[in-house]
């Protein structure tokens, strides 16, 4: 249910005697809510509630149930599945201002933040301790704690050190009904159910996200990164699959291809070769002997499969430009078309070549020429598929085009998402890779948490038809 008219000032009223100082109803304010990163949907909120504390979000997850309004969740809107966006006449409640660090403690290494707080921020703030925050999207410059840990975020460096689930000890956490839990701690162990493992990925369907506590990592002594060209996709991906299979796990291992690297180049200059089919940016960390042995292993095998080129980034200024081009890609692309659509698939590493043949076929078949870069080490794949929202059918033939790759990355062995979450966009293709069971199961666990259905209530798994309510 979502907001009527005549109830609309009892809202606002409801929200200010709780003591929120910050409701906005303006629909141009209100506007900036209406989606994320995602081209999919959009609906514009009747309220978004600006919470300046944890006790704002749960008055206002008190008040969204004495009405029965639906409410979502937001920290950077950078989220690509369509997850931040609100149910039509519902309520935001934006995190971004809880963005403190409320505690760190170097000696156990780990720190309390607050849920708004951007991704790098924690890093930097860290790094007189020797340590940083290990997950590393490449949205790290804006996307927040704790959007990270409603998607799960994943990112470069995740190869070695785990995506972000494996980074955080605890959590506090606003259930849908209003009642403050705080879900894991400092302690190594805690028995009973790991519902703390639970929320992590729930994309704000389990509750609301107020305190944080990470676990922070030490930086590694030393780290080489090298850049491998390639003459052929498929002698990269072989290459990647020989790097794991010898033992080697990088901390990094990406893959750019072609179409990619030329605009990306066009754009940073990050001195990426002008005639690589694919290049690869591996990175090993660790104690100095360590890393030399292993930089010269991956060299070998890259050698081994053809490389045309193996580049070793000799000081800090290399590497980071090496880097920055790897992440300046979503922003290249504007070069090219103003919109993109952004595909998130894992695919099993031995098939990488074959699912990136056939969505190169499919993408031609609908006009488009799809530029891929990716986590390779993980086989996580990101086709992206580039339109003007402005031409006539493209993005219909993009939503097409990305219909057909999905069932081919599910068809390969792969699943559905490595990091981006299901949010509005994938959620009605759950049933590709869950039987009705685990369906049913997830659901029962949903209304076990939220039994009024109003967090974040339409996203991640299918929506019900009636009769289906009725069966379960
Ligand atoms: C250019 C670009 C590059 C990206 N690269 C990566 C990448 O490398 N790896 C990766 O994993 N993702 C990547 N993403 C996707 C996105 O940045 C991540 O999903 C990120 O974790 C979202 O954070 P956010 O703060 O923007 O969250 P939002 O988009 O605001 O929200 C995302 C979801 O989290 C929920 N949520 C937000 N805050 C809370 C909270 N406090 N409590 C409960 N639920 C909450 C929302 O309801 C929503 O469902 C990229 C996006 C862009 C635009």
């Amino acid at each position: 249910m979502t907001v009527q008219i005549h109830q609309r000032s009892a809202v606002l009223e409801a929200f200010r005697a709780a003591g929120i100082r910050q409701v906005l109803t303006d629909p141009v304010e209100v506007a900036i809510f209406a989606k994320d990163a995602c081209p999919l949907d959009q609906a514009m909120p009747a309220f978004v509630v600006v919470a300046e504390s944890a006790d704002d979000v749960v008055a206002a997850v008190r008040v969204c149930n004495r009405f029965s309004l639906p409410f979502t969740a937001r920290g950077a809107g950078t989220g690509i599945s369509g997850g931040a966006v609100p149910v039509e006449g519902g309520v935001v409640i934006s995190l971004a201002k809880l963005n403190r660090i409320l505690e760190v403690d170097p000696e156990n290494r780990c720190a309390w933040v607050g849920p708004g707080l951007v991704n790098l921020q924690l890093s930097e703030h860290v790094r007189p301790y020797g340590l940083h925050y290990a997950p590393d999207p490449s949205s790290y410059m804006v996307s927040t704690i704790g959007g990270n840990v409603a998607e799960n975020a994943g990112g470069p460096h995740c190869l070695a050190y785990g995506v972000t689930t494996n980074h955080i000890l605890g959590l506090e956490l606003v259930l849908p009904t209003g009642e403050v839990v705080t879900l894991g701690g400092k302690a190594a162990e805690y028995p009973g159910f790991d519902l703390r493992g639970l929320v992590v990925g729930s994309e704000g369907t389990l509750g609301i996200v107020t305190r944080v506590l990470v676990k922070l990592t030490p930086n590694p002594p030393e780290l080489r990164t090298l850049l491998i060209s390639f003459r052929s996709l498929a002698d990269a991906a072989a290459a990647v699959s020989a790097v794991i299979a010898a033992g080697v796990i990088p901390v990094a291992l990406e893959m750019m291809d072609r179409p990619c690297l030329e605009v990306i180049e066009e754009y940073v200059h990050a001195g990426y070769p002008a005639d690589a089919e694919a290049v690869l940016i591996v990175e090993v960390d660790g104690l100095p002997g360590k890393v030399a042995a292993e930089a010269e292993q991956v060299a070998q095998i890259a050698r081994a499969h053809n490389a045309v080129e193996v580049r070793l980034a000799t000081d800090p200024e290399q590497r980071a430009r090496l880097w920055f081009g790897r992440r300046a890609a979503f922003g290249a692309i504007a070069k090219l078309k103003p919109n993109y659509y952004l595909h998130d698939f894992v695919v099993p590493r031995t098939r990488l070549v074959e699912v990136l043949t056939q969505i190169r076929t499919i993408c031609e078949k609908y006009g488009f020429v799809p530029l891929n870069v990716f986590h390779a080490g993980d086989g996580n794949l990101h086709p992206l598929i580039v339109y003007d929202y402005a031409e006539a059918g493209a993005y219909e033939r993009a939503l097409r085009a990305g219909q057909e790759i999905i069932r081919v990355c599910i068809a390969a062995g792969g699943t559905l998402s490595g990091e981006h979450g299901i949010g509005i966009e994938k959620r009605d293709l759950m049933p590709l890779v869950f039987s009705p069971e685990d369906l049913a199961a997830m659901r029962r666990l949903k209304r076990a948490f939220d039994p009024n259905n109003l967090a974040n209530p339409d996203k991640l798994l299918p929506l019900e038809t009636a009769g289906q309510e009725a069966a379960h």
